[in-house]
């Protein structure tokens, strides 16, 4: 097997990937909180660890992968009192539209879906053993906390000494600024509570990950609850900080060995909010692009570095994958063998921390070359099923490439007008039977007066959108 590269967050260097059992990686991501729908930050951070995900696979490792779906939290009661819905109606509902999403964006399913609503037993569990051996406390009001001066190494995770400026939790109960919650106490007005020791009340949000993590990864005598924690940088404190200290205190094992965490996502140069209205959600990029070509231009950053979406980008991207489908209508798309060279070019690429520019650099290279050679060789098989057994391989890796290479350049065109369309390509065929060639030439320049591109196959005449 070959060696993994990664750059470890919590180590800040690159290491070798050292999973705890041989030729096995777990993996856990932190999922959304489906309150809204998602943002182009969750498609990038899923689509980096989709990424990982098949490299991995693709080095032969046995990857079980688990992405949370975090289904009660002060968003989901919020959107419950603007909306009158139920819990289940607006978590379900945004469940939905997320795993959409992330369909159309190529992500592989995960191993594991855990939801934190079906493991409130396992969270409970851990706060009686974080109150028994003294690293949590009760307030007055029926809250518990986390107490962070019982966990020395707090900080050294992130390396974030500060005060934790997203707690919206007032100091007036708990010890120490940075403790955070495990449990929230039912108000009067809250509709939604679960039965526990501690009273009615709901998990806390970093309290959840830890949980399932364990629940679902930690395998008896393992060291870590699992191989690889990833997310997007702005998860990395508090919220990774605290469910790594809930871990260490709670349970004999550490949550991860290795941290991985994807850079952010800038909006024309800003920064991402709600207030950018249409460029800030996915299904707002689907409408004008496809979830493949979304796809490729935010995995064409290398998930550390920062990236700044803009359409001009996503437009040039657009392009580039157009060329992996123009080679693929040249292709033997049944061959499965890639050229050894190619393949070993690639991989090597993306196993030095997911390395993408080598990688795109790479398959630029072939498919420039693939032309070269199918334009002085159109017809040699050889040729055709090595180059098809290349792009068959970037499929793998990179999920891009899997569609009907024809359809691909048809898409944006409604059902309507490719009706109208196909009719003026059949008339043209007939024409061209019937040797009317003055004919077949006015309705090719009709359909390029449209936009539509014709182009005549062995069998068979096929279209695009130019
Ligand atoms: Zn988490």
């Amino acid at each position: 097997m070959k060696r993994f590269f990664l750059f470890d967050s919590h180590l800040r260097s690159k290491v070798e990937f050292a999973p705890e059992f041989e030729n096995e990686a777990r993996i856990y991501v932190c999922g959304p909180t489906v309150y809204d729908d998602s943002h182009l930050g969750h498609a990038r951070s899923a689509i980096s660890f989709d990424l990982l995900r098949r490299v991995l696979t693709a080095l032969g490792y046995k990857v079980t992968f688990a992405r949370n779906i975090t289904d009660i939290d002060d968003k989901i009661l919020n959107k419950m009192a603007q909306t009158g819905g139920s819990l289940a109606e607006i978590t379900d509902f945004y469940a939905d539209r997320y795993e959409s999403d992330l369909n159309a964006l190529g992500v592989l399913p995960p191993t594991i879906e855990p939801k934190a609503t079906a493991h409130i037993p396992q969270m409970i569990d851990l706060i009686d053993k974080l109150l028994k051996n003294g690293a949590a406390y009760q307030t007055p009001n029926g809250d518990i906390y986390f107490d962070v001066t019982k966990y020395p190494q707090y900080g050294s995770l992130s390396g974030e000494t500060q005060e934790d400026t997203q707690a919206r939790v007032s100091m007036e109960q708990k010890r120490g600024s940075r403790d955070f919650a495990l449990w929230k106490a039912a108000k009067e007005s809250d509709r939604v509570g679960y039965d526990s020791p501690y009273g009615k009340g709901r998990p806390g949000w970093h309290l959840e990950c830890s949980a399932m993590a364990q629940t679902h990864l930690f395998r008896s005598g393992a060291k870590f609850a699992c191989d690889i924690h990833g997310g997007g940088s702005d998860l990395f404190f508090p919220h990774h900080e605290n469910e790594a200290a809930q871990t260490c205190c709670g349970y004999e094992n550490a949550l991860a060995k290795h941290w991985m965490h994807n850079g952010f996502v800038r909006i024309d140069g800003r920064k991402m909010s709600k207030s950018l209205n249409n460029s800030f959600f996915v299904k707002d990029a689907l409408n004008i692009f496809q979830g493949e070509a979304l796809r490729f231009y935010l995995m064409s950053v290398h998930y550390r570095a920062g990236l700044n979406y803009n359409y001009g980008d996503l437009n040039a991207s657009k392009k580039r994958l157009d060329r992996v489908y123009r080679l693929k209508k040249r292709v033997d798309t049944n061959a499965a063998e890639a050229e050894p060279l190619f393949k070993e070019e690639l991989i090597d690429a993306l196993r030095d921390d997911l390395n993408i520019s080598i990688a795109l650099a790479a398959i630029d290279e072939m498919i420039a070359r693939a032309n070269d050679v199918l334009d002085k060789n159109p017809k040699d098989k050889a040729a055709k099923a090595a180059f098809g057994g290349n792009l068959k391989l970037v499929c793998d890796l990179l999920g891009v490439g899997a569609q009907d290479p024809y359809e691909w350049f048809q898409w944006g065109i409604d059902a309507l007008d490719k009706q109208t369309i196909e009719a003026l390509i059949a008339e043209r065929a007939l024409a061209k039977a019937n040797k009317d060639y003055a004919l077949a030439d006015e309705i090719r320049a009709r359909l390029n007066a449209i936009g539509v591109s014709v182009m005549d196959l062995a069998e068979r005449a096929v279209w695009e959108k130019i």
